[in-house]
């Protein structure tokens, strides 16, 4: 008999961990950190219904710190078994979990956090990272692995990020399948989602369950950026460091050479990990696709400035006049964006375009609906900056996408949504079950289902 426990990502987007118990073995499919309001981050505290070193195996789908972030602290507390993911996925874990490090005692050393005035201790540290990494063993899409000696794993393209899978288990004549986070079908760089074939279970991610993103974000982004030209000051993009500001920068490209006003406008790429993820996409370059001029740099985007250390992002504060910063987090909920946004938030000329999902309670989240002031960096700020949010960039599928995705499959599974706010995962549940007839439920965190 086997059992799967939702500890993670079940009435929230963030946090992702699945337990599936097989013949006495403990099987972890991701290990994310949950981020947010307080009372979703202070989830990160609550003890595991097991000791970490009960676990016997972790399967990460991709490298977003809500589906990796926490493994380190599963390390740390005594887990030591194998880690399964992609290759670019492993390589993509080294950078963000060692920037989260940094990144939690950083916060924590400054002795603040958004809305959280007692910044807790950091989770774990780079000596905890590196241990982390030496169990992790790269497995190839579609290629076998055996998992604990109870279920033959296997990795398959979701589409959402370089290296992202979705995950198959086969056990007791089952086949169990983990979405992770899944992506959209025909994006310039990435792949479109492999198919699901035949399967007993389908955990399947809600993110964007009760809406479609627009059909054609190039041209609301371009007139976004017209307006925030017009202004005059910063125009400021928070986006995470892989994956969409790739898909960012390629759009910028296209733009200045559909655009005069957009031609000569600089563009600052301010990120730590930015030299590491470029360095990972020329690693990789058979997981994504061929631009049409290959020989471009930087993705087409022309007028391109990296900043990596603090002290060349530091030099932006005095930058005039009109430019582009990007920089993570996409949700603004920490890293280098949270000092751009503290230094232009109160300038009526300076923009600010989201150009992804605003979790709940994130500071982007607060800024997209509208709040006249907020708390950066422990001082309240007004907001006078102009806040856009051009929604087509997400990297996940909408509700379209995610049923197109749905559509591959050849059975009728159990299906359990998670990874989504309520309404988005009831709303996924009740078109599976009208479109597809298949039994299907919203998952609870803290509850076990047998399979
Ligand atoms: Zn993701």
């Amino acid at each position: 008999m086997a059992e799967l426990s939702f500890l993670g990502a079940a009435g929230t987007v963030t946090g992702s961990k699945h337990l599936l118990t097989i013949g006495g073995k403990h099987i972890l499919v991701d290990c994310g950190m949950f981020q947010g309001t307080v009372d979703v981050r202070n989830l990160n505290d609550a003890p595991l219904p097991l000791a970490a070193d009960d676990i016997d195996a972790v399967i990460i789908t991709h490298g977003h710190i809500d589906h990796v972030g926490f493994l380190p602290k599963l390390v740390a507390d005594g887990f030591s078994g194998p880690i399964y993911t992609t290759p670019p996925t492993a390589a993509l874990m080294s950078i963000v979990l060692n920037d989260a490090a940094h990144l939690q005692s950083y916060m924590h050393a400054r002795g603040f956090g958004h809305e959280r005035p007692n910044t807790p201790p950091p989770y774990y540290n780079q000596v905890d990272v590196d241990t982390t990494m030496r169990h992790v063993h790269p497995v190839a899409y579609e290629s076998n692995f055996d998992v604990a000696g109870v279920a033959q794993g296997s990795l398959h393209n979701a589409g959402h990020i370089i290296g992202s899978a979705f995950a198959a288990l086969r056990f007791e004549g089952k086949r169990v399948i983990f979405s992770g986070d899944l992506g959209r079908y025909d994006r310039p760089l990435l792949f479109d989602p492999s198919p699901i074939e035949a399967v007993d279970v389908l955990v399947c991610e809600s993110t964007y369950g009760d809406r479609e993103h627009p059909a054609e974000p190039l041209e609301e982004l371009r007139k976004v950026l017209i307006e925030a030209v017009t202004r005059g000051g910063a125009i400021i993009i928070p986006s995470f460091a892989v994956e969409r500001t790739q898909d960012l920068l390629y759009a910028l490209g296209q733009l200045q050479r559909m655009d005069e006003r957009l031609a000569s406008v600089p563009v600052h790429l301010d990120s730590p990990m930015a030299e590491a993820v470029d360095d990972l996409f020329a690693k990789f370059p058979h997981d994504y696709k061929a631009l049409p001029d290959a020989s471009a740099p930087n993705f087409g985007c022309k007028h391109l400035t990296i900043h990596v250390t603090a002290e060349d992002s530091k030099r932006l504060n005095t930058v005039k006049g009109s430019h582009i910063i990007i920089s993570a987090s996409g949700m603004a909920s920490g890293g280098r964006i949270l000092h751009h946004l503290h230094n232009h938030l109160a300038d009526a000329h300076a923009s600010v375009i989201f150009v992804g999902y605003q979790g709940a309670g994130t500071l982007g989240n607060l800024l997209v609906h509208g709040a006249h002031s907020v708390r950066i960096l422990g001082e309240t700020m007004v907001v006078r900056a102009h806040i856009a949010n051009v929604e087509g960039y997400s990297a996940h599928a909408d509700s379209k996408g995610l049923l197109r995705w749905l559509s591959t499959c050849t059975s009728t599974p159990q299906f359990y949504a998670v990874h989504g706010e309520p309404a988005s995962a009831a709303a996924l549940c009740a078109t599976v079950t009208h479109k597809l007839h298949w039994p299907a439920a919203v998952a609870r965190r803290g509850t076990t289902v047998t399979l």
